[in-house]
């Protein structure tokens, strides 16, 4: 990761003075992994104006010292425990410190505790999303490289769509298709492989079961890598035989819809206004009402980031942003469709990073 460190510590620190706060206590193992490179399962990281320090324990003394090599961020071993370490450090400052963290990402009882220490000599100041802001946009690095994640889960669909046929389970799918993405390289799934048929497909995250594939059935693969600390993201729905009329208006509705929200993807584009060229488009063919969630969601170190673009959404999408286009249909009873990318947000509108094939495959 000798991309991380510095630089983007330094974009933090104009968010960070603006809230106003003098320090940003960092609790996200995702974030802290993001601004300093440690990769490892405990750990904070303070980041002030002229330092950065990581505080992580003995297990990590190791591997902190590496990863960290070069990246200005100072670690310090916790001898008794995180937050102890943390408190006493901010509690040899001798003014009064601003201190901002995100609530989301701070149980009640770390700032119980750090309260408890530090008393009045801390002000906490709310600093949500801050980094999560610098994740959205991402450098030519991480576009590589979930280019290339993406290309790998486009890769393990068309390997494994022989072994989606009548009679096998769902987890036999979904185990072939996590076999194959580590064959490839992949560290793991981004999340649980979602292999949903018939009747169930019309739950839009149900989980893979021991439910046998029949014929005549919808088959939604919901399914992602990671692959070199970025996350893919990809669904396609295909059907077991000959599709009927109503499967087949309802792809042909779907896709239509994803590929109008594609098209309304531009930087200073209000991620809301994406959802709603999706939307209209499903309406229209009159399946506005089974399209029960948003449009699509960022994508990076994990496989939900900001921005959302959900109805209304306002915020604005940005070049360099990596955002997932999933729109999909759902009949209760009957079955879902879903079709889901991952494009960056360019100045030339939505480029795609998944390759894998959008037509209706029957099998
Ligand atoms: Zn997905
Ligand atoms: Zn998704």
């Amino acid at each position: 990761m000798g991309h991380s460190g510095r630089g983007r510590i330094e974009r933090l620190w104009p968010l960070l003075f603006a809230k106003p706060a003098d320090a940003l206590l960092v609790t996200s193992l995702p974030n802290i992994r993001y601004l300093s490179g440690f990769t490892g399962s405990a750990g904070m990281l303070l980041v002030t104006s002229h330092r950065a320090t990581l505080f992580t324990d003995s297990r990590y003394t190791i591997q902190a010292a590496q990863e960290l090599a070069g990246s200005g961020v100072k670690v310090e071993i916790a001898r008794k425990g995180l937050l102890m370490s943390v408190a006493s450090h901010l509690g040899r400052a001798r003014r009064r410190l601003r201190l901002g963290v995100d609530p989301g990402n701070l149980t009640v009882a770390q700032q119980g505790a750090f309260t408890g220490i530090l008393g009045n000599q801390v002000k906490w100041v709310q600093a949500a999303g801050l980094v999560e802001r610098l994740r959205a946009k991402k450098d030519p690095t991480e576009l590589a490289r979930m280019r290339e994640a993406a290309q790998l889960i486009s890769d393990v669909f068309a390997a494994v769509l022989p072994k989606i046929r009548v009679g096998v389970s769902e987890l036999l799918v979904s185990a072939e298709i996590e076999y194959e993405m580590k064959k490839r390289g992949a560290s793991g799934p981004s999340f649980e492989t979602i292999v949903a048929s018939g009747a169930r497909s019309a739950l839009p995250h149900a989980r893979a079961t021991s439910k046998l594939l029949c014929e005549k059935e919808l088959v939604v693969l919901d399914q992602g890598a990671i692959l070199a600390d970025y996350c893919s993201d990809m669904t396609r729905t295909v059907f077991l035989g000959r599709a009927p009329v109503r499967a087949r208006r309802m792809y042909q509705a779907v896709k239509e819809a994803q590929e109008a929200a594609k098209a309304a993807v531009k930087p200073g584009v209000a991620a809301g206004d994406v959802d709603r060229a999706a939307r209209r488009v499903l309406e229209r063919r009159g399946f506005g009402r089974y399209f029960t969630h948003s449009t699509g969601h960022g994508l990076g170190m994990e496989v939900h980031e900001a921005p959302r673009l959900g109805k209304g959404d306002g915020s604005l999408l940005e070049e360099d942003m990596v955002v997932t286009i999933e729109p999909g249909v759902y009949v209760e009873g009957f079955g879902g469709v879903r079709i889901e990318d991952d494009v960056v947000v360019t100045s030339r509108g939505a480029i795609d990073l998944t390759s894998a094939t959008r037509e209706f495959l029957e099998l």
